[in-house]
């Protein structure tokens, strides 16, 4: 499992600011009613817990946890868990947010929610992290359920922590509830191809935005931020298609060869091994702001929100930006790529395809009746393609930024779907 970088690498801003000023720019855009906007701009519930645990050297620590739905007009409720010391609460309400929207760009029946507890898992043995992680869950137990929120995986936090809480919440209920969480192993109601659905969806939503764009993917030059689930995938993924991955990093920094760093694969053994920094590497040690410069054809953030702001988005030299991340980019940065001419793919479809193969995940626990991976794989492909297609079809005849297109597909459905159920009571 890979961590988040020391608070002082916390990104600038705050990403729920961003995430109203982007709503507030596409519900002005769109003319949406000042009381369905006031809807959208709140999270339906915010909880805040405060919990003890007890380590290994008997000392007992507090630790402090989140748990966020944003909205729950089209489900239950779908998002992600994180691990890291710069977690706090409007970091996920923002995430939560930011959910809402992936879910209805992909046609998915659920609303968006998100958790995170304020700590560093490196620092954690297996157990603390275990009573954690087993703590937290049943704290949050009355939230979660395979009707009402299903978590899943993010930075941080990785199949076993998944494994942790479904065994928690089953053993509160007294039988097995695997679709209480996706991104578990396989043996316990895991999808076959879910550990690589964020990349993979990264790398369909990258070859169709390359057809969009009349630019190859085939030797296309690519730098990828963040060397976890979703950037270690995607450059491995994006690598055997063809594209030239030259540069990656994680929080101790980025390594660059400009005639590519080879065998991506290679990279990933290297990392979980000895690091992806140490002595001898394929390539020229540089800093994790000069990899977001380079001039490459296609970047993809997929590390931290808030990398690309407006201090350095006018230094940005890359044709095409793909977000791994959620919310890597701010608003005032985005309206500096836009007038430079990036071509931006916004998170809310780039990285959908953790969620959508968690919605397959969800689907086989609750029929409990389990797919191939080529048929997993298959339809992420199917369904990441038509929203990309519907998104560039609405961008094609609105204008403006293809995160625009994007929210416009979103909050229509978000509002359809609050219209059609009304207002209780
Ligand atoms: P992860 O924990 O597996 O990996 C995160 C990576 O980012 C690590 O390599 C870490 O070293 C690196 N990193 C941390 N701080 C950094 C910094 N300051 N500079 C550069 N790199 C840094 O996490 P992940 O699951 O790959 O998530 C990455 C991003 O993708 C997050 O924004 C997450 O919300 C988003 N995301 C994840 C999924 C998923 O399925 N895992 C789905 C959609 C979106």
């Amino acid at each position: 499992m890979t961590t988040t970088a020391p608070a002082a690498q916390a990104p600038a801003g705050n990403p729920w600011h961003d995430a109203r000023e982007q709503l507030d720019a596409v519900a002005g855009k769109m003319g949406i009613d000042p009381g369905m906007r006031e809807v959208l701009r709140h999270c339906k519930r915010e909880f805040t817990v405060n919990f003890p645990v007890k380590m290994d050297d008997g000392t007992v620590r507090v630790f402090t946890g989140y748990r966020v739905h944003h909205n729950e007009a089209r489900g239950p409720v779908k998002g992600g868990l994180r691990y890291s010391l710069n977690v706090s609460l409007d970091e996920v309400r923002a995430l939560a947010m930011w959910m809402t929207w992936k879910c209805a760009v992909a046609g998915l029946p659920f609303g968006g929610a998100k958790g995170g507890v304020i700590v560093d898992p490196r620092a954690l043995s297996t157990g603390e992290l275990e009573r954690m992680t087993r703590r937290f869950a049943a704290e949050i137990g009355m939230l979660i359920g395979p009707d009402a929120d299903v978590p899943a995986p993010d930075m941080g936090t990785d199949a076993q922590v998944m494994a942790w809480i479904m065994d928690t919440y089953s053993m509160m209920h007294g039988h097995s509830a695997p679709a209480v969480i996706t991104g578990k192993p396989v043996s316990i109601g895991g999808s076959t191809g879910r550990v690589e659905a964020t990349g993979r969806g990264v790398l369909f939503v990258t070859q169709e935005a390359c057809r969009a764009r009349g630019m190859a993917l085939e030797g296309a030059t690519v730098a990828v931020q963040g060397f976890g689930n979703v950037g270690a995938t995607a450059a491995k993924l994006l690598g055997e298609a063809g594209a030239k991955v030259v540069a990656v990093s994680d929080s101790e920094g980025a390594i660059y060869a400009a005639d590519g760093l080879g065998d991506i694969a290679a990279l990933v053994e290297r990392k979980r091994t000895r690091g992806l920094i140490p002595d001898g590497h394929p390539g020229t040690h540089i800093t994790n702001a000069e990899l977001l410069e380079l001039p490459v054809d296609i970047l993809v953030p997929a590390a931290l929100e808030g990398q690309i702001h407006g201090g350095n988005a006018e230094r940005i030299r890359a044709k095409m930006i793909v977000e791994g991340a959620n919310g890597p980019t701010t608003p005032e940065a985005d309206r500096i790529l836009a007038q430079n001419g990036v071509y931006v793919v916004p998170d809310i479809l780039a990285n959908a395809g953790g969620v959508i193969v968690s919605y397959f995940e969800w689907v086989q626990d609750l029929q409990s009746f389990f797919w191939e991976e080529h048929e997993v794989n298959l339809r992420l492909e199917r369904i990441i393609k038509r929203a990309f297609q519907e998104v560039a079809d609405i961008h094609a005849g609105a204008g403006g930024t293809l995160r625009e297109a994007a929210y416009m597909l979103a909050v229509r459905r978000v509002v359809e779907a609050t219209q059609s159920r009304g207002i209780f009571p």
